[in-house]
């Protein structure tokens, strides 16, 4: 099995690649979804999570408002690192015991935070998807309905594009869907052979 690591900005197409390596065959395992699971109610990061955030952050029925801690995180560095703490360990743990359970021939890992020291799987290759500032913009506030300034604040807290070509084995550049398109399935015939 192959472990491919897929990483970039807010907004580069991380997702979108991901989906392609999926049509092609591979087992796409997405951090996000996992942060999503480990953090639901009755998840393991759940109850260190509300302990920390207070009720601000649970809805009605118990579940975290993710909308909002993605607001309180975005703008404030701190509690953006002590959520990184209390979710990342337990991410990582559940994508890799995805990993062992995953008979495909190549295994796909979406997740923002590839370079991140707490990420410890370890990839056969990394590949970090970029695009320009603008593009990711205006993906992101036409998919999520929010502001340019929110999005802009997003892009701040990451990785700049040149540091991401700089750590990752391979750079996709992802301004044009067809090019994104023949620049996976270029790798993972690559990666099969
Ligand atoms: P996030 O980090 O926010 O999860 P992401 O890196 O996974 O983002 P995607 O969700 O794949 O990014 O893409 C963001 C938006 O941009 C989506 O609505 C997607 O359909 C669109 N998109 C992705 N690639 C392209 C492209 N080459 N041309 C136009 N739109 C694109």
């Amino acid at each position: 099995m192959k472990i491919i690591g897929v990483t970039g900005g807010i907004g580069s197409g991380k997702s979108t690649a991901c989906r392609e390596f999926e049509l092609l065959g591979a087992k796409v395992i997405d951090a996000d979804k996992v942060a999503h699971k480990v953090s639901e109610k009755g998840g393991s990061a759940y109850d260190e999570l509300a302990g920390y955030f207070g009720k601000d952050i649970l809805l009605e029925s118990g579940e975290l408002d993710r909308k909002k801690l993605a607001k309180i995180v975005f703008s404030d560095r701190k509690k953006l690192s002590v959520l990184n703490e209390i979710t990342h360990k337990h991410i990582f743990d559940e994508m890799q015991r995805e990993v062992a359970l995953s008979k495909e021939d190549v295994v796909v890992l979406d997740v923002p935070l590839l370079f991140s020291p707490d990420f410890q799987i370890k990839c056969n290759l990394t590949i970090a998807i970029i695009a320009d500032e603008e593009k990711r913009i205006k993906r992101v506030m036409e998919r999520d309905g929010l502001s340019r300034e929110e999005v802009a604040a997003r892009i701040q807290n990451q990785l700049s594009n040149e540091e991401y070509k700089k750590l990752a084995d391979i750079c996709i550049v992802n301004n044009n869907i067809e090019e994104m398109r023949n620049a996976v399935h270029e790798i993972y015939n690559n990666v099969r052979r």
